[in-house]
């Protein structure tokens, strides 16, 4: 939430990760026009005027209905599972018009800026090339009114379904960066809803499976050149940001509460010994194992203990 950024950037935030776009698209009767939109991304820059800011574009669907959409056919209301249905950037190639308002507002606002546009539930390449060939189609209505616009502005896909990182060597040819949504990446690869308590001990951030499809990735983008941040509710479990800083992911994205405590924790460590650690949770063959290895390889300074207390 855009008050949400003055307190991010006191709690040195170098940028903000992950920039949820949906909020006034829920709280509204109708969709925002691009001049909303426009306002309120810029409002954003004036908190981080000289650093990046990741907008991620309309993540709608599943248990996020806007009320504009309902009871238009095939929204996730009318889907029985909508987890696995018409969701996220789905929802928005479905709905053209909506999305190129919202990426015109974007390229607008980012204008001047360190603007970065992140594309969430990318599950195949054609997908991705047609977000590419709707921000292109966004670029020539605008050049076509006169309106200035930023012309070199990153575009990321968010890895948050298995399929994702079995493709990254392709989606690397195609983005400028790759950020993980370690929360939807875990859910879909366990098949655990992350909201539902009865199947949340399957659903667990230190699942094997999670942490062999990260190291992978981060593999396959470091490979490519292409730079991969973590910003799932993941980054801000000191023991996961360990591993995550062991598989030398370039970038956490964490609510701000968590950053003081992770700097504190990750300035103690060599990049050397992260790796061996990271190292010694990938060969564990269950959650539990690897949640306690990492615990074992924490290492709180006394002098920041009440910075952690409470951490997972
Ligand atoms: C994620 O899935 O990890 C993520 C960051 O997106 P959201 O939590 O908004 O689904
Ligand atoms: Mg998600």
């Amino acid at each position: 939430l855009l008050r949400e950024l003055p307190v991010a950037r006191s709690r040195g935030a170098d940028g903000v990760g992950l920039y949820r776009t949906e909020f006034p698209y829920l709280m509204r009767r109708d969709a925002p026009t691009e001049a909303q939109q426009l306002a309120v991304y810029q409002r954003a820059f004036e908190e981080f005027p000289d650093r990046p800011i990741t907008f991620r574009t309309l993540d709608l669907g599943g248990d996020k209905i806007a009320p504009f959409l309902q009871g238009d056919e095939g929204t996730a209301e009318l889907e029985d599972n909508p987890f696995l249905g018409q969701r996220s950037i789905r929802l928005s190639l479905a709905h053209p018009d909506l999305f190129r308002t919202q990426l015109r507002a974007l390229l607008r606002a980012c204008d001047g800026h360190k603007g970065r546009i992140l594309f969430p539930m990318i599950s195949a390449v054609d997908e991705m090339k047609e977000v590419l060939r709707q921000v292109d189609l966004a670029r020539a209505e605008l050049r076509s009114r006169g309106t200035a616009f930023a012309d070199e502005v990153q575009i990321g896909a968010m890895i948050e379904v298995p399929a994702a990182v079995e493709i990254a060597p392709h989606l690397t040819k195609l983005v400028d960066f790759l950020s993980v949504g370690t929360n939807d990446l875990l859910q879909y690869t366990v098949a655990a809803d992350r909201g539902n308590r009865k199947v949340a001990e399957l659903a667990s951030n230190y699942h094997p499976a999670l942490f062999s499809l990260l190291s992978r990735l981060s593999w396959e983008a470091t490979k490519a050149g292409v730079p991969v941040s973590v910003c799932g509710e993941m980054a801000a479990d000191p023991a996961c940001a360990l591993f995550l800083a062991g598989i030398q992911v370039d970038a956490l994205s964490m609510d701000s509460r968590y950053i003081p405590r992770t700097k504190v924790l990750l300035r103690g460590y060599e990049l050397s010994e992260l790796k061996e650690i990271a190292g010694g949770a990938r060969k564990l063959a269950t959650a539990s194992e690897v949640n306690r290895f990492l615990h074992q390889n924490l290492r709180v300074p006394p002098e920041a203990e009440r910075l952690f207390a409470g951490a997972h």
